[in-house]
């Protein structure tokens, strides 16, 4: 294995499969088999999740009301989509453990970065819930702090894409995917990875992200196996 610690980053919108908003019990069990997969490997997994599932399909109420307020419900959002990933996983049989940024001691461990990693020691998955437990921030941003905190080896960004390319493939029929980018090529072409925050915060730890897509059977087991799929973003 190429890796030996992951930080898997899964977008809420990702959870949804091909419903309009919410959760897609098959998906999410889709990608406990994949993450079981490479635990049983040895590899080690720490998870950010969002909340765009649940987050935009409350949005509307949301509308006029404070930003802080909003990124509240959102930060929530990710607690609800943690807690269906942490039993999907248990499902499969595999331990795991949901922190969160924000308190919700009835409900999950708060977010304390030595218990994570020991955790992860031990075999544990860990679900990384509330984002950074701050509004104005993503769930990129999260995952990229968190990752550093647990000094993850890579940041495996699983979206429904199959990497970077040169322009919106699902816009433009001529795009061409790249194998492997710099973070300042990224930034000079004005390529959207993650948000700002996130992506430099990457950049100025030298933090590698591979962007793939998730939604392939066995390809999380691909790109922990060092396998060139999706597109890798180093120095
Ligand atoms: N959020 C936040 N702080 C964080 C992470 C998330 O306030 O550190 C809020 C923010 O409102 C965001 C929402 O939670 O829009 C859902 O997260 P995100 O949009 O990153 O989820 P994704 O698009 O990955 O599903």
């Amino acid at each position: 294995m190429k890796y030996k610690r992951i930080l898997l980053k899964l977008s809420g919108e990702a959870l949804m499969g091909n419903r309009q908003y919410g959760i897609d019990p098959a998906r999410l069990s889709e990608y406990a088999n994949d993450i079981k997969e490479i635990t049983e490997k040895g590899i080690e997994v720490a998870i950010v999740i969002g909340g765009g599932n649940i987050f935009r399909g409350v949005a509307g109420a949301s509308n006029g009301m404070d930003r802080v307020q909003g990124d509240h419900m959102g930060m929530l959002a990710t607690v609800i989509n943690g807690l269906a990933l942490q039993s999907a996983l248990e499902n499969a049989d595999v331990p795991t453990r949901l922190q969160t940024a924000i308190h919700i001691e009835q409900v999950a461990e708060p977010f304390i970065r030595r218990k994570a990693m020991r955790h992860l020691e031990k075999g544990r998955v860990v679900i990384f819930g509330g984002g950074t437990g701050n509004p104005y921030f993503t769930t990129d941003s999260a995952a990229v702090l968190r990752a550093i905190e647990i000094e993850a080896d890579v940041i495996l960004k699983g979206t429904r894409v199959d990497g970077i390319y040169t322009a919106d493939p699902e816009k433009d029929s001529k795009a061409i995917k790249f194998d492997h980018i710099t973070f300042d090529d990224v930034l000079r072409k004005g390529l959207k990875v993650m948000d700002t925050t996130a992506f430099t915060l990457s950049q100025e730890n030298e933090l590698p992200i591979i962007v793939f897509d998730m939604n392939k059977k066995g390809n999380l087991l691909k790109v922990v196996s060092g396998e060139n799929i999706g597109t890798k973003v180093n120095l």
